[in-house]
């Protein structure tokens, strides 16, 4: 950062200042397309409407539909965005990735989720925090640059990308899979996800999700003794799992700094059982023959998934050996491998200085408890310098009532707008 003079970063911040509502403007506007997924609606109008503006900030603005991915449908296109604003010099190049995709409205709202109302300092809606304020900052963090009149050295990119609500696969999974994003050609990558304004993300923990089947034999309901439940087979699962793995996982604690700080421990989560005959239907008298449940597990960068795994597969042999008959199946559904930003990357400096700079104290840094598309850019892309950080509060995602604070966002936009002079450089004056 003390490369950039003061006279150039205080023209910036002037400029942010003046684009202000601008960026106001643009996160309401964005809020208004209800890019509600699944199933993933609206995403061409969204994608466009951010190219669009991209364009008007000087982008060059392609679009890349994720043909051939299963999620990409004729009535649910997937379509992400990527703009460039070339420098001096091809590189570095700054790439700032947001999702454009929203989680469904849920119950409990007194504010219009679809109305991008701006009143008492807070702009209201469905995804506003989570993250359309944040592709709003990106924009006009690099925008403000332009106005200013400073001259970079190096090209900022801004993404507008889907799916990330439900994985990321078509959305920034698929632009690392088309190599648009790649170690070799982007040198920083900042996800402007709402992690509070003054706090640096550096990661995720791993995620696990399987299905358990455990099968019985069918009989008739009125001798039940003759055959064998797979309800209760399930039954001593969950009971090893509630009185063998759960307790273990005290003492399980990263050395991440994983917020809320009651997920530095390892969890599971069980998101669905089902067992026997299909619930409201007519039934017949019969023992239970088949129950499976999903589960979801979060594991610890120093737990790993193969130890993660191997230890559920030990504890239903386990079961196996003392309850009678108990017979399973284990599926992996999804595995996520846990993601850690080295202490060294420049982006946490560079992010870390614009902090202190604008706001006046120091960048925490800290690790989420769920994975985002950080994933694709460290796994599938091969590119360790990449955080998250952006306007919003973490809690306010995904609850009614959504809201990101003008102030928030502005000062989002500063510290965006500081960090990429940093990474991209600038032209001597
Ligand atoms: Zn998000």
């Amino acid at each position: 950062m003390n490369r950039i003079p003061a006279a150039v970063r205080d023209r910036v911040l002037a400029a942010v200042d003046e684009l202000a509502d601008e960026v106001v403007e643009f996160t309401s506007e964005l809020v208004r397309i209800p890019t509600v997924n699944p199933p993933g609606e609206f995403y061409p109008d969204c994608a466009r409407a951010i190219g669009s503006r991209l364009e008007d900030c000087g982008f060059e603005v392609e679009y890349h539909t994720a043909e051939g991915r299963p999620e990409h449908t004729k009535a649910h296109p997937r379509v992400n965005v990527v703009g460039t604003l070339a420098g001096a010099r091809a590189t570095p190049v700054v790439h700032l990735n947001g999702h454009f995709d929203v989680v469904p409205v849920g119950d409990g709202w007194t504010e219009d989720p679809f109305g991008g109302e701006v009143r008492d300092g807070r702009i209201y809606g469905r995804g506003v925090a989570d993250m359309k304020a944040g592709i709003a900052a990106a924009v006009y963090a690099a925008e403000a640059i332009r106005r200013s009149g400073v001259k970079l050295l190096g090209t900022v990119e801004v993404s507008g990308t889907v799916d990330e609500e439900s994985g990321g696969y078509a959305g920034m999974g698929y632009l690392a899979d088309i190599g648009r994003l790649a170690k070799d050609r982007t040198d920083a990558v900042i996800i402007p996800e709402p992690l509070n304004v003054d706090r640096i993300c550096i990661g995720h923990r791993g995620t696990y999700w399987f299905e358990v089947t455990t099968q019985g034999r069918i009989a008739h309901g009125s001798m039940p003794f003759l055959g064998q439940s797979a309800i209760e087979h399930m039954g001593a699962a969950l009971e090893a799992i509630r009185t063998e793995l759960i307790p273990s996982f005290k003492s399980r604690k990263t050395e991440v700094p994983v917020v809320p700080e009651e997920a530095r421990h390892a969890t599971l989560n069980i998101n669905s059982i089902h067992g026997g005959q299909p619930a409201g239907e007519i039934q017949s008298p019969c023992v239970a023959d088949r129950c499976s449940a999903v589960f979801d597990r979060r594991f610890l960068i120093e737990e790993g998934f193969e130890a993660t795994r191997q230890e559920i597969v030990d504890l239903l042999d386990g079961v196996a050996n003392r309850v009678a008959g108990f017979r399973y199946q284990m599926k992996d559904l999804m595995v996520v491998e846990p993601v850690r930003t080295p202490d060294d990357a420049p982006v946490i400096q560079s992010l870390g200085e614009a902090i202190n700079g604008v706001l006046g104290r120091e960048a925490t840094l800290v690790a989420s408890p769920g994975s985002y598309d950080h994933k694709h850019v460290f796994r599938k892309a091969g590119i360790e310098n990449c955080v998250a950080y952006g306007p919003g509060i973490l809690e306010l995602a995904h609850q009614p009532d959504e809201w990101c604070g003008v102030d928030d966002l502005v000062n989002a936009t500063r510290v965006l707008a500081l960090s990429i002079l940093d990474l991209a450089g600038v032209e001597a004056a």
